[in-house]
């Protein structure tokens, strides 16, 4: 009973209590059976029957999930973009959709393909401005709303209360990407939202070495069961190592996301109005367009991924990141280590990312360091 009463992050560094029942061991055996005996009269001794669907593997870490989002339920995928396709997968033939101009850039490409294909009709807007969101839905006929925030890689931030407003209020959900906030800093289902998705493959597991998704529902209602039913029937389902490795991870989640939020900020801070800089995009700076609303509803930090755009071209950017010693030239975010990228080669000709943008994802690094980094890369563009 005294359980709720603790804080998420009491929770999730102990693993929600596990123990084993036999040895007293604290930490999770690795699962590798995909099949389980059924007792004396055929029943199945826990909930477990086949792996495809359930493994004691990933039971846990969907459980620590669902408790750090506050939802009923969480399951989890092969990766953050299987966790990002799978509501879609479960919609309708005909099912209309909103989701945002600019976002993680796998998303648009698999739905302006695959969620054509299968007869879904999509409109790509600015999400984050309301107005446009209001536009958009189209009530009877829109099922999904989707919205990122932060959002890649210029990071917007959405008012989830008054996305999910406008959202319910044409019969459909809210399904937030909440990757880059994750649960440390807003858990959206206090705003309204039906479904959070995280690539766990970022922050929750924190050091670059998982690949992983997860689908959290607000409620079991009708979309939630179809999306257990598409994981149970296709597979995309998370290994027992990579479980094991994500349930490590996400102990030390609350210490990671607090010292990548404290150092990118003071990193933003540093950079700001810097002479090689033309923009220094992050939602803690007053100057960001949405820091009144980041402000209200991330708490206790504006998150660890920040944005340079630098005075020059494609080829500055690139040089700049690979001037860098200790941020490493490459994609992906949200692990121990500082990584810093070019988008616009990532995301290829049809991007609409700026060509002078740089991403920064901040690591746990000593700050200092960091920022003696960037300003050596930066000197070396700005002495040519
Ligand atoms: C990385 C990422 C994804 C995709 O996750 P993968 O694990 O790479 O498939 C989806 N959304 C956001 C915001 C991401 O950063």
């Amino acid at each position: 009973m005294k359980k709720n009463k603790t804080h998420p992050a009491t929770r999730v560094a102990q693993g929600l209590g596990w123990e084993c029942p036999v040895t007293g061991a604290v930490v999770p055996p690795i699962h590798l059976s995909t099949t389980f005996a059924r007792g004396a009269d055929y029943e199945l001794r826990a909930e477990h029957d086949y792996g495809r669907d359930k493994n004691p593997s990933f039971k846990q870490p969907e459980a620590m999930i669902a408790d750090l989002e506050g939802g009923a339920d969480a399951l989890l995928f092969s990766s953050g973009m299987a966790s990002c396709t799978a509501p879609f997968q479960a919609l309708r033939q005909g099912d209309h959709i909103v989701a945002p101009d600019i976002m993680y850039y796998g998303l648009p490409k698999w739905l302006r393909g695959f969620g054509v294909d299968r007869g879904l009709s999509v409109d790509f807007v600015p999400t984050s401005d309301m107005a446009a969101l209001a536009g958009a839905v189209k009530p009877g006929k829109t099922k999904l709303v989707w919205v990122e925030t932060p959002c890649n890689p210029v990071w917007r931030v959405t008012d989830l209360a008054q996305a999910a407003e406008i959202a319910h209020g044409a019969g459909a959900q809210l399904a937030v990407d909440s990757t880059v906030a994750t649960p440390v800093l807003t858990r959206p289902f206090e705003h309204g939202a039906d479904f959070v998705i995280h690539a766990a493959t970022k922050y929750l597991n924190g050091h670059s070495d998982v690949m992983a998704g997860a689908v959290v529902a607000k409620a079991e209602d009708e979309l939630w069961e179809r999306i257990s039913q598409h994981r149970a029937l296709t597979g995309p389902i998370l290994g027992s190592f990579e479980a094991f490795l994500l349930t490590r991870g996400m102990r030390t989640l609350f210490l990671r996301v607090k010292a990548a939020s404290q150092s990118a900020l003071a990193i933003a801070k540093h950079f700001e109005g810097h002479p090689a800089l033309t923009h220094v995009l992050y939602p803690g700076l007053v100057e960001h367009p949405d820091h009144e609303i980041a402000k209200r509803q991330m708490e206790g930090g504006f998150g660890g991924m920040l944005s340079f755009r630098v005075k020059g071209d494609a080829e500055t950017a690139r040089r700049v990141a690979s001037s860098c010693t200790l941020f490493k030239p490459a994609t992906s975010l949200g692990g121990v280590e500082s990584l810093i990228e070019h988008r616009g080669t990532v995301e290829g000709p049809e991007s609409l990312t700026p060509k002078d943008l740089l991403r920064l994802s901040v690591g746990i690094e000593d700050t200092d360091d960091l920022i003696a980094d960037l300003e050596a890369a930066l000197k070396t563009v700005l002495s040519r």
